[in-house]
């Protein structure tokens, strides 16, 4: 897999301003931050989106978000924030490597910005959806 700016952070060719790191996740501050503490959480392992992520990267990184989003808010004072995490460049991913953003939200507006564009959902299209993505969840 192609080096990206990631996984030159990660083994420290390129600086950053850590705040974690174990043997599975690193965690440092977004170079351009969208509010004060925008946190990257991401894993060791060069996966490009979630989907092909291992289930130990997985665990791992969901396992220390709750503690690194409680750090986030202690040293910035926010009591709410957005986790975001996108894949592919037609959902606004840039760096071809798992991230989570940890993105605090403050009373000033800064912070996440979200378009919530809601639309509908029939009983029937969602009993076959569903069902359709249940039968894949165990083969894949
Ligand atoms: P994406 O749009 O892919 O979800 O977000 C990528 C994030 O990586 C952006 O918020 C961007 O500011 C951040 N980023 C890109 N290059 C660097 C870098 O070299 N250092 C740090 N700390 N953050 C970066």
């Amino acid at each position: 897999m192609a080096d990206t700016i990631f996984s030159k952070i990660i083994a420290g060719e390129i600086p950053c301003h850590r705040v974690y790191e174990d043997d599975k996740v690193f965690a440092f501050l977004d170079i351009s931050p969208l509010s004060k503490g925008h946190t990257l959480v991401i894993p060791k392992e060069p996966a490009i989106t979630i989907d092909q992520l291992s289930d130990e990267s997985s665990a791992a990184i969901g396992r220390v978000l709750p503690r690194l989003s409680r750090a986030v808010l202690r040293a910035t004072g926010a009591t709410a924030f957005n986790i975001l995490q996108n894949n592919g460049v037609g959902a606004h991913q840039a760096v071809p490597h798992v991230h989570f953003h940890i993105i605090p939200k403050f009373a000033d507006g800064s912070g996440l910005g979200i378009g919530w564009p809601a639309r509908q959902l029939s009983p029937e299209e969602g009993k076959q959806l569903a069902a359709t993505i249940a039968g894949y969840v165990t083969g894949t």
